[in-house]
Parts: C-alpha cells; sequence; structure tokens
C-alpha cells in the first residue's frame, strides 16, 4: 500500500473495503470534491451547457455499438444477474458457500457500468440533426473500470465530471484547444501545478500500440497531469480528447446542415483532483492556503 494510501486511510479520508481501488469516501474527502465540483460549475457557468445526469449505466446495446470492447474489453463492467429457474436457486447459493464458482450460473443483462460519463450521451443526440452551432453537454458519472491497483489514484469506481462539444470539426478542435489553457489555469489558481502532456488511451492486446501511436500523433488526447502518489510518473486529473466524428458515425449524430458531427470532450477525474489537493496542501483542508479556500469553500 502506498503511503499516501495509508494516510488517507488512517484519516479517514478514505475507507477502504478490502478491495483495491474501491473505497468509500469520508465526509472531508467528499465535501472538498462536491466543493471543487461546484468551483468548476462557478466558472462554467457562462457556457450555458446542457446539463445531463446519467445513472452510472450505459446499455449494453449502445455499449457494444460505441466499440469500447475493441479498444478496452480489459477495463469493462457489463452486468450480470440470476436469472433461472427456483430450482437452480440451491445450487446457486451452495457454491457460494463452499466458495465454488458462480459466474456461469450468471446471464448478461442490458446494462454495463459506465466507463467514461460521456458514453450515455451521444446516443441521445442522435434522433434529429443537431440545432445550428451544434451542442455543450455537461455531464457527472461515477464511472468504472477493471483495474485494480494499489494506487489511490486508480480506483475502480470514480467520477468524470466531462464537458462534451458536439459541433464541426474546427469548432471541436479548437474548443478542445482553448480548455487546456483554461482548465490549466482554474487548477494552478488552486495551488496545483498541473502541465499538459500529449497522451494516448491504454488500448489493449498488440493492436493497441499502433492505435496509441496513431493517437498521439495526431495529437488526439491531451492530460494535464500532476504528481500524486507516484512522483516519478505524474497522474492524469483531467483528460482532453478530441474523438473526431467516431461517435457521430457510430450513433449517427448530424449537424444542421446535414453534414457528419464531431465531437471533443474533457473531463475531470473528480477523485484525482480531489487528491491532488490532499496531496499538494495537507490532509486537513482547514490549514490549506487562503486563497484555496476562498476559492473551494468562500
Ligand atoms: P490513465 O491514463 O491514468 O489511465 P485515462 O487516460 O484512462 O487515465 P480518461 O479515460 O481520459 O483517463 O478519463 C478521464 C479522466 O478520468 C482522467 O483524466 C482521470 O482524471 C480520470 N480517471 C481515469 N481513470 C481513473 C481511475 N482509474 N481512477 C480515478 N480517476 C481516473
Ligand atoms: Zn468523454
Amino acid at each position: 500500500m502506498s503511503t499516501l494510501l495509508q494516510e488517507l486511510i488512517a484519516k479517514g479520508l478514505l475507507i477502504p473495503t478490502g478491495v483495491d481501488g474501491v473505497y468509500g469516501r469520508g465526509g472531508v474527502f467528499e465535501d472538498v470534491l462536491l466543493r471543487f465540483d461546484g468551483y468548476i460549475s462557478r466558472l462554467a457557468i457562462e457556457d450555458k451547457a446542457d446539463v445531463m445526469r446519467f445513472p452510472p449505466l450505459v446499455t449494453r446495446e449502445n455499449f457494444e455499438k460505441s466499440g469500447y470492447l475493441k479498444s478496452f474489453p480489459h477495463l469493462a463492467g457489463p452486468v450480470f444477474s440470476f436469472n433461472r429457474p427456483p430450482a437452480d436457486h440451491a445450487t446457486l447459493l451452495e457454491r457460494v458457500q463452499a466458495k465454488e464458482p458462480w459466474g456461469d450460473m450468471l446471464e448478461m443483462t442490458d446494462t454495463v457500468l459506465t466507463p467514461a460519463a460521456c458514453y450515455p450521451v451521444y446516443p441521445t443526440l442522435a434522433h434529429a440533426p443537431l440545432a445550428k452551432g451544434g451542442r455543450l453537454v455537461d455531464v457527472l458519472s461515477y464511472c468504472f473500470r477493471h483495474e485494480p491497483s494499489i494506487d489511490p489514484a486508480r480506483m475502480q469506481m470514480f467520477r468524470m465530471r466531462e464537458f462534451i462539444r458536439i459541433a464541426s470539426a474546427e469548432e471541436c478542435h479548437a474548443w478542445r484547444d482553448q480548455w487546456i489553457e483554461r482548465a490549466g489555469h482554474w487548477l494552478q489558481d488552486l495551488g496545483l501545478p498541473a502541465e499538459s502532456a500529449v497522451a494516448n488511451d491504454p488500448f489493449f492486446g498488440r493492436g493497441g500500440k499502433m492505435l496509441a501511436a496513431n493517437q498521439r500523433s495526431q495529437e488526439l488526447k491531451f492530460e494535464l497531469v500532476v504528481p500524486i502518489a507516484t512522483p516519478e510518473s505524474p497522474t492524469a486529473i483531467m483528460s482532453f480528447n478530441y474523438h473526431q466524428e467516431h461517435f457521430e458515425k457510430t450513433f449517427g449524430i448530424t449537424q444542421a446542415d446535414g453534414e457528419v458531427a464531431h465531437t471533443a470532450c474533457v473531463g475531470f477525474g473528480m477523485e484525482r483532483v480531489t487528491l491532488a489537493l490532499f496531496k499538494f496542501h495537507g490532509l486537513d483542508p482547514d490549514k490549506w492556503p487562503a486563497g484555496v479556500r476562498d476559492r473551494l469553500f468562500g
């Protein structure tokens, strides 16, 4: 266990569950996270984004369509449930009692845990062409990724607040780029010296290496990183993605003029930002620098 994780647990900021990467949040941790959420809302108020909130699930149909399994089969969290005659119930309980595997007695349901907060949004935009100027959507959701780790900044379930721009290629690109600078200032104002870097997603397998190289050479993904638990490899607290027309082609989203739309999204890792605040300013928010306190709690 990392020292930072031990300290967070000792302070009651995170509550261990016995599974790596799955934690309860203590009151102080949660308060800081919600204050940061409020800070984003205040600073972005003039953007007038359409707020959407989904439960942390996507439909299996849309998940399959999205192409997630091509790139990240190892991270997915499909939901399974017991759907057998009552006669099989006793067998299920016996297997559990005997600590034998029981997964084969379950059946896939119509839902999958949300892998990124923006996933439920795209299919909802497919019904009619977008209005002129496109859309700007604001989402926040718990997201699941099966990446158990003892790094407190790599959780299996964590919240992502995202803004999603759906518009022309030029608009999406420019919007994404100006957000890197904008968010960098917001984080600096909270005493977090985040640096921007070109990045790639953790694509699966051998083919994944090529996808990652393509993503980097086209500069489709940037991150703002700060050192949290591992000083030698800083952690992404925000991501800025330009998806080109991937989601629009997949779900059939068109602009007002009938052209296929493009999308970009910017995502705040809410737990990671919260952890960075504790890492940089100490575990007691009452003792944080006045400027940081004013901006978050003022
Ligand atoms: P990483 O490279 O660290 O695995 P990622 O590239 O997979 O991150 P994105 O898919 O861009 O991250 O997710 C958006 C944001 O969500 C990230 O910038 C990060 O702040 C946060 N995030 C991603 N994975 C995790 C995780 N396992 N635990 C906590 N926050 C996460
Ligand atoms: Zn996204």
